[in-house]
């Protein structure tokens, strides 16, 4: 082992590129969909069909719902909603990451709890709700 191999750099010039390219790529994707997806104004739960409640997502806050199968716990936190806490057996709802977008769900189904996250303006149908005709 006389030879001595020439040492190339560990990253060169194009590699760096290459990253700030996805890097930048990445941002702006991110900043059209959060643009696209309308942020949630609030939460709506409701249980067995029956609004209980409306949480604004701009607060942060907790809401103790009581079922009568238990009660829930429901967070609000960095615009986001989760369930904290239920009674339900399997715990999805809590295992649920939190939700944002006008559109999501978290529902418990053993509870019939459901928190619907609705946007500032939309007419979004929630669950037990009848069409207008
Ligand atoms: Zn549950």
């Amino acid at each position: 082992m006389t030879e001595k191999k020439k040492k190339s750099p560990l990253i060169i010039r194009a590699d760096l590129w290459l990253i700030g390219g996805v890097l930048l790529t990445a941002l702006l994707l991110w900043l059209c969909l959060s643009f696209l997806i309308p942020r949630g104004a609030e939460a709506v739960v409701t249980v067995q069909g029956r609004e209980v409640v409306r949480l604004p997502l701009g607060t942060d806050t907790g809401y103790r719902l009581e079922t009568e199968y238990g009660t829930h716990y429901i967070r609000v936190s960095d615009g986001a909603v989760s369930v904290e806490a239920a009674p339900c057996p399997d715990k999805i709802c809590v295992h649920h990451a939190p939700v944002s977008q006008s559109g999501e769900t978290i529902i418990c189904l053993p509870c019939g709890v459901v928190v619907t996250v609705v946007g500032a303006g939309d007419d979004v149908m929630l669950p037990g709700e009848e069409a207008a005709p």
